[in-house]
């Protein structure tokens, strides 16, 4: 019996047949910047095709050189080899795929001095002001993207997406905020569409009707002045008028003050604003963002909310997605977690994207995936991230593997991750390496701590060694008084904290906790809570922003206070794209933050500490030390000294910096060679 009836259904456009509702969404992966460009994007490409994907949308293309992202941004237009386009689509093609080019003008947020917008107003997320385009240069533009999507089409594609959404130049031509104009490109609602209809119809008629055309519109701005949900529905109806076959909903600007696909976000809570676009029209509508699984994805087109959906992210996870799907294997898909730790973070740091539950993403052409040569016996200790990676990708080359885990669960530190608010996500990770581990036979020896005397005993061919970290604890008179304890006390629920508060150390473990002790888990999984904590008001003024956005909570329960002795502003070195989340929500729930902490005692008074040259005393309930991590090594020395050659990963081989991404991809690329 087919799982998903609707998610599984082919959609027939009558020149196109898709195969299913799955579309993977366009994202920026910076390949093209990495050595072997199109054998790259060829093979990531056709992962997804060969995993049943119905529509591929590839990263955005610009259609002339002002619009690129940046200087290394990507262009298709009239001087571009279309040979290398060609090799990609040939090779989606033959896997039974369809793929389409998005043509993605950046407008004011390119990155280049040279950037254009519907008015000189700058975006508070680029250094550069745009120059306002002409009536000229706006035609120009319109034909830039008519020839890129001819291009498009003579290069194989089947289809182009015109990218609308996202506070990019169309974008900022129909909302407006950014649109100052008082010709027949800005003013009136009708004027602020001209751009995108023109685009539209002058798209349809260079590539004619058996032509894909997608075009993401952006159903809610999420910024103060954006376009309102009438002008949306009527921005709809004259893209469907215009000539496009499917519409693609984008959520919120990249300027946007509320976060749209981060972890904190509940899943499907935009399912609202594509729903609004479906309402405006009789063409399929692609709902988008936050969407994870299948069952999701299943209930949204059942319930009428939109008729295919897009996965960007939850394609690099797993590639072969909507193929588990239609295997009735559901639960071996690996979540995307929506970390964006090595994904957008990456890219919006200049860096190639992969994903932390799926380093082979964008690296495919690195993996030969062969089976064992030889069938080894192999232990592994340690059952965090690092140990369970290893062990499903050597078992499922053919060796035997064992796991050795001290606790009685599996999981090590993706157990304190799982229970901060918002990152409830963990807990498919762990249902994955569960589900793996289980089905390739992997032994598992729970709840009881193995011994170097064991190992030796039972001639492993390979012991790999992934015993993870222990907590550091700063030296420090007072250490040891009994209010003091451990992020990992705090978040596995050993112990309780007091309603006084200080965090010793702001690294991403010390936000956790101060998110732990402030947060509340429903708003991540609430969209009402979600979007009221967040002043979005679906039905609100433009941009579907009420009046309170950005504006103080009332006051917390407890009372935070972070401390690290760097003089750096404390969060530095959270992630690009959720760092800032976090920041706003600690500082709406009134968390005091100090830098340049020389810290000098613990006592009943509290926390005793020197900062400028002055001495303090900030008196609290508990301190909870998160200063960072050791290797846990112990059983390596053991087993060295028994002549023995265990291999390290994960924590007990580095521990300084470590996070679930590194442990992974190390752990993968070691099992890809033993
Ligand atoms: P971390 O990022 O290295 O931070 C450790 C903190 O402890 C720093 O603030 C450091 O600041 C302080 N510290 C270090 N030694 C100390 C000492 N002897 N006495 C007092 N303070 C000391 O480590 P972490 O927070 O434990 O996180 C571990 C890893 O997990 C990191 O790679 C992190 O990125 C990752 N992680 C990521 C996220 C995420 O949201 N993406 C969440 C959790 C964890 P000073 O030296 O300035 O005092
Ligand atoms: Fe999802 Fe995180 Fe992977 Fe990005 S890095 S695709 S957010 S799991």
């Amino acid at each position: 019996m087919n799982p998903y009836p609707h998610l599984l259904a082919p959609l027939d456009l009558g020149f196109l047949r898709l195969r299913n509702r799955i579309v993977m969404g366009a994202m920026h992966t910076r390949l093209e910047t990495l050595d072997r460009p199109v054998e790259r994007l060829s093979a990531f490409y056709v992962a997804r095709a060969r995993g049943e994907t119905g529509l591929i949308l590839t990263g955005g293309f610009a259609p002339n050189l002002e619009g690129r992202i940046d200087a290394d941004g990507p262009v298709l237009c009239g001087n571009s080899r279309l040979d290398e386009h060609r090799t990609i689509c040939a090779a989606v093609h033959r896997e039974g795929g369809h793929i389409a080019l998005q043509i993605l003008h950046t407008g004011r947020y390119a990155k280049l001095p040279e950037c254009v917008g519907p008015s000189a107003i700058r975006a508070r997320i680029n250094r550069y002001t745009p120059r306002a385009l002409s009536v000229q240069d706006i035609r120009r533009t319109i034909d830039d993207f008519a020839l890129a999507a001819a291009l498009a089409r003579e290069a194989g594609y089947d289809g182009v997406e015109i990218m609308g959404s996202e506070g990019y130049l169309i974008n900022e031509f129909t909302a407006p905020v950014t649109n100052h104009r008082d010709d027949e490109y800005g003013g009136s609602l009708e004027n602020r569409c001209r751009l995108a209809v023109d685009i539209v119809k002058a798209v349809r008629r260079a590539c004619g009707d058996d032509f894909l055309l997608v075009y993401r519109i952006s159903s809610i701005d999420l910024v103060e002045g954006g376009t309102t949900a009438a002008d949306t529905a009527e921005l709809a109806r004259r893209i469907e008028n215009a000539g496009a076959n499917i519409l693609n909903t984008g959520i919120g600007w990249h300027e946007s003050p509320v976060p749209t696909i981060a972890a904190s976000v509940p899943r499907a809570a935009w399912a609202f604003a594509a729903r609004r676009v479906k309402e405006a029209v009789s063409i399929p509508v692609i709902a988008s963002n936050r969407i994870n699984n299948p069952e999701l994805a299943e209930r949204l087109l059942a319930d009428g909310t939109a008729d295919l959906v897009s996965m960007a992210r939850p394609l690099l996870a797993d590639p072969e997605f909507a193929k588990k799907a239609r295997e009735g294997r559901a639960d071996e898909i690996a979540p995307c977690i929506a970390c964006n730790q090595s994904c957008l973070d990456l890219i919006f740091t200049e860096r190639s994207c992969s994903c932390l539950v799926n380093p082979r993403a964008g690296h495919e052409i690195e993996f030969a995936d062969a089976p064992a040569e030889r069938r080894k016996r192999i232990a592994v200790v340690g059952a965090g991230a690092a140990g369970m990676a290893f062990a499903i990708d050597a078992a499922e080359r053919g060796h035997s593997v064992s796991v050795h885990e001290a606790a009685d669960e599996l999981g090590g530190q993706l157990n304190l991750a799982r229970v901060v608010p918002g990152k409830s996500e963990f807990d498919e990770l762990l249902r994955y390496f569960r589900v793996r581990l289980q089905r390739l036979g992997v032994q598992l020896t729970l709840g009881k701590r193995v011994e170097a005397g064991q190992l030796a005993a039972e001639g492993f061919d390979e012991i790999v060694l992934a015993t993870g970290v222990r907590p550091r604890v700063p030296d420090l008179p007072g250490i040891d008084h009994p209010k003091v304890v451990s992020y990992v006390d705090v978040l596995s629920g050993r112990r309780s904290v007091g309603q006084r508060v200080a965090i010793i150390g702001a690294g991403g473990i010390g936000f956790d906790v101060a998110e732990f002790l402030l947060g509340d888990a429903d708003e991540s999984r609430s969209p009402e809570k979600f979007l009221r904590a967040w002043s979005v008001d679906p039905l609100a003024r433009s941009g579907g922003l009420d009046a309170g956005v950005g504006k103080a909570a009332g006051p917390a329960a407890r009372h935070v206070h972070m401390f690290q002795r760097k003089r750096d502003k404390l969060g530095a070195g959270l992630g690009k794209t959720t760092g800032w989340i976090l920041k706003a929500r600690l500082q709406k729930a009134g968390v005091e933050m100090t830098a340049g902490a020389h810290y000098t005692a613990i006592d009943d008074a509290g926390l005793h500490y020197v900062v400028d040259g002055m001495a303090k005393v900030l008196p609290v309930d508990n301190v909870v030390t998160c200063a960072g991590q050791e290797s846990d090594r112990a059983l390596y020395d053991d087993l060295v000294a028994r002549g023995l050659q265990p291999r390290l990963i994960g924590g007990a081989d580095v521990a300084a910096e470590l996070d679930a991404a590194r442990a992974i991809e190390q752990a993968v690329r070691r099992a890809a060679v033993i």
